[in-house]
């Protein structure tokens, strides 16, 4: 809607909240207690309980209530993105949030039953994959996890600590060691996305973790040729001219990249008195939730200085972030109040964004 499609502070990231309706331990556990949120989606409104008698409210770029369908909040929070990503810019679409709140279920539910059921990974290549004007051009994935500033390619989990390479003169981040894929058709990315999925499982039983405590990334590379000399360039994209000699007019090459990130819980996790290992995890996941907060805040703003340094997180991100790149942001909420200082904790979160 407006807000998303509005142009004027592009640099900026849009934040949108999502409630996940109650499930049977909230009903079962909660059931003497008032929800600790209220939406109030046609303010775009999030209000937040603090105690019997007073609630704090936040507005958001956008509020889904817990009846919001996959396909509503792709078309708002992930198509204008995804448009302008086919459009030869770069951006990111994250989610965050604390585990159990429907992070995975809006980025990467398969839907393979019911593709009413599916979520923004598979809605997105949908689109690229239908764009017309693709035909002769490239689609290209590579799905990796990131766990303990270690990146793990999951099409091909053997293949461990990929290292980020920043091209020096153009900023370009890229992953030389990343199985990349071809995408033919969408049955053949939803089996990657599955082949993914289960690489991701299987590593983190090997590790005896849990996929809640990693970062999982897909990063989809469109290439597209650019015949037509009437199709002027602007100053915006990635623009490289092929080797390739074409007559009068001169083929050209631009690229764009979309990530699509399906973060990490957000829960502390020292909270239950960790101690060694889970402490160390503790410590990783916290710096690449803190240091991609303190990009978020920068970008809000419009600070010269984006502190992508601090992170492999935002280290990856660097170039789909800000700038002519666009970001979307949906932070994940559950009603209970059992949970309401991690719920508050990621409403602050996307309050720095915004
Ligand atoms: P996370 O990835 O944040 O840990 P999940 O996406 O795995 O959370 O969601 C936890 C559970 O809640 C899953 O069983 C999921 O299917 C369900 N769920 C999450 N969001 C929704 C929603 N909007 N509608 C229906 N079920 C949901
Ligand atoms: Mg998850």
């Amino acid at each position: 809607s407006d807000t998303y499609n509005n142009d004027e502070d592009s640099g900026r990231v849009r934040v949108a909240v999502r409630l996940r309706p109650k499930n049977a331990e909230d009903l079962h556990l909660d059931a003497d207690f008032a929800d600790c949120v209220e939406s109030q989606p046609e303010l775009k409104r999030l209000k937040l309980r603090k105690n019997n008698w007073s609630s704090e409210s936040y507005r958001f770029d956008e509020v889904f209530t817990e009846t919001a369908s996959q396909r509503r909040v792709y078309e708002v929070v992930a198509k204008p993105v995804v448009e302008s990503v086919l459009g030869g810019y770069n951006g990111t679409i994250m989610a965050y949030g604390q585990t159990g709140t429907g992070k995975t279920y809006t980025v990467g539910r398969l839907g393979k039953d019911d593709a009413s059921e599916r979520g923004i990974m598979v809605r997105a290549l949908e689109d690229i994959i239908a764009d017309r004007s693709l035909t002769s051009d490239s689609v290209e994935v590579s799905y990796l996890q990131l766990y303990m500033e270690s990146i793990q390619d999951l099409l091909a989990p053997e293949n461990i600590n990929i290292p980020i390479h920043e091209d020096p003169k153009t900023g370009e981040v890229s992953l030389p060691g990343a199985t990349v894929v071809k995408i033919q058709d969408l049955d053949h990315f939803l089996q990657l996305l599955q082949i993914g999925e289960a690489n991701r499982h299987a590593a983190n039983t090997k590790l005896n973790t849990e996929s809640s405590r990693s970062h999982a990334i897909l990063m989809v590379h469109i290439r597209r040729s650019i015949h037509d000399k009437s199709d002027e360039i602007t100053s915006h994209g990635k623009e490289t001219r092929s080797d390739l000699l074409g007559g009068n007019s001169i083929p050209r090459v631009r690229k764009s990249k979309l990530l699509i990130v399906d973060l990490a819980g957000s829960e502390r996790l020292d909270k239950s008195g960790s101690e060694g290992p889970l402490l160390e995890e503790a410590k990783f996941i916290n710096l690449s939730l803190t240091s991609l907060g303190k990009c978020i805040n920068a970008l809000a703003e419009n600070s010269p200085h984006i502190p992508t340094r601090d992170s492999k997180l935002t280290r990856l991100l660097r170039d789909s972030f800000g700038g002519s790149a666009r970001t979307s942001l949906i932070i994940t909420i559950g009603p209970s109040a059992r949970h309401h200082a991690e719920t508050a904790s990621t409403i602050m979160f996307g309050q720095r964004a915004m």
